[in-house]
């Protein structure tokens, strides 16, 4: 029995994310010398199918701290458009989770990541309690979901919306 409900706990959502959401996050690849960029993800969630349509990935904002291998995004500028989204969208569109760059071809998420997640994850108001994390690399990306049992790497589709 306990089994099960494990399993159950950690049964991967199905991911999908919108063609203009990922291009703004791909315009950010670091194949040069770019600093890191990052932004929120915002979102739908459809629990019945414990699936999660990511619509907006913002960009990096000036109230933002960047370097080659760090990005510190603003706390409070990120907490205004997560807001204003959820308010124009009559609270359809949440706050769904976190993506930056990283300059290593396969990306792999860091001891800070996984800290910096699990603490917001924690700390943050988001729907069923669980937060991904989209990390893109110089040549692929890496697609990770935080929830109270953990985190665990996933799968996610592109669509046209
Ligand atoms: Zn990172």
């Amino acid at each position: 029995m306990r089994s099960l409900l494990k399993a159950k706990s950690i049964s991967a959502p199905r991911v999908v994310i919108s063609r203009r959401a990922y291009a703004n996050m791909c315009a950010f690849r670091q194949r040069a010398n770019e600093s890191e960029a990052g932004g929120i993800l915002i979102g739908a969630f459809f629990p019945t199918k414990n699936e999660y349509h990511v619509c907006v990935a913002t960009r990096p904002s000036r109230f933002d701290r960047r370097g080659r291998y760090f990005f510190h995004r603003d706390a409070k500028n990120a907490t205004r458009i997560a807001r204003r989204f959820w308010s124009l969208s009559d609270g359809q569109l949440h706050y769904l989770g976190e993506w930056h760059s990283h300059p290593e071809p396969v990306p792999r998420p860091s001891i800070t990541d996984k800290i910096t997640m699990g603490r917001l994850r924690k700390d943050s108001t988001t729907v069923a309690g669980c937060l991904m994390l989209v990390i893109i690399g110089q040549e692929t990306d890496w697609i990770g979901f935080w929830s109270e049992s953990g985190y665990s790497h996933i799968c996610f589709e592109i669509a046209d919306e």
